[in-house]
């Protein structure tokens, strides 16, 4: 089974994620959802938060067609496919 996971103190919110995936894995929740959460300060030097984050929600439908990981500003995207092979978000 693919396992699609997200760093949220990563994730800006900018929902590229959810715009591109043919699949609908992911979904945006507002940053108030996730209290433990702590915005990690390298990201937030190059990009903005946007108030939400991004929850992969349908992970097994995944794939693999690597469309968000070329899309994640926050490089915050790892996925695990189906051989255990793991694929990590690089921002184009
Ligand atoms: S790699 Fe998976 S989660 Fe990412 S856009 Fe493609 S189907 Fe969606
Ligand atoms: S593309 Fe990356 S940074 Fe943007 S909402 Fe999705 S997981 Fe977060």
């Amino acid at each position: 089974m693919v396992t699609v996971d997200i760093a949220l103190p990563k994730c800006t919110g900018c929902a590229h994620c959810r715009d591109v995936c043919p699949v609908n894995v992911f979904e945006l929740r507002p940053s108030s959802s996730f209290p433990d959460n702590v915005d990690d300060p390298e990201v937030g030097a190059k990009f903005q938060f946007r108030g939400e984050k991004s929850v992969a929600v349908n992970g097994p439908e995944c794939i693999v067609c690597e469309a968000c990981l070329f899309e994640c500003e926050g490089e915050c995207i790892t996925i695990v496919d189906d051989e255990g092979n793991t694929h990590h978000s690089t921002y184009k």
